[in-house]
């Protein structure tokens, strides 16, 4: 394993014989169409993770409100730790006293494009990315703003103005299910038997 490994704090922060989340092989080359994915997860705190694939790894920020589709919204996006691209289909129950702890569901996903000239990894260190996402549920430009520093940076997730911009709709409210398989958060927890 290298050095600069992108994984090393993910696997460290959690015990893969304990966890089903996935350890996650060596980063992979990118997809031709590159995706993201939502994940709605009901750890100590609610929230939805927001990855998208870059470099063979999944860039990920934890955004306390989820994504709005109304563009005055500034929705804070917490820059967490890159996640293995196995972690984009994971759904189920990370066990009591491990790192996130909670139910997970996979709220929505798809594939996103570069809305910039310069590449996502470069918009990403220099605090400033536009994507435009291929969701089942949410369509459309979003920026993600950088306002803070260092690891563990707050960003902002903001809806850019376009035709699937709409400040009427309340999306986390109106399509709360996983869009692999129909649960919701309390169907999964209601397995843990
Ligand atoms: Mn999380």
């Amino acid at each position: 394993m290298p050095a600069d490994d992108p994984l090393k704090t993910y696997r460290e922060k959690r015990n893969f014989e304990r966890t089903s989340e996935p350890r996650g092989e060596t980063p992979r080359t990118a997809a031709d169409q590159p995706r993201f994915v939502i994940q709605k997860h009901d750890a100590s705190r609610l929230h939805y993770d927001f990855r998208i694939e870059v470099d063979g790894v999944l860039k990920s920020w934890a955004v306390p409100k989820g994504p709005s589709t109304n563009p005055r919204e500034r929705r804070l996006a917490v820059q967490t730790e890159d996640h293995p691209i196995e972690y984009i289909d994971f759904e189920g129950i990370i066990p009591e006293g491990e790192y996130g702890a909670g139910t997970m569901i996979v709220w929505d996903t798809g594939n996103y494009r570069n809305l910039k000239e310069i590449p996502v990894a470069e918009g990403l260190e220099k605090g400033q990315i536009e994507i435009w996402l291929v969701g089942q549920k949410l369509q459309g430009g979003y920026v993600l703003l950088r306002t803070g520093q260092g690891e563990d940076a707050n960003w902002l997730l903001i809806k850019i103005k376009d035709e699937a911009a709409n400040p009427e709709l309340d999306l986390l409210k109106t399509e709360p299910k996983s869009v692999l398989t129909g649960r919701t958060l309390d169907d999964i927890a209601g397995e843990d038997v």
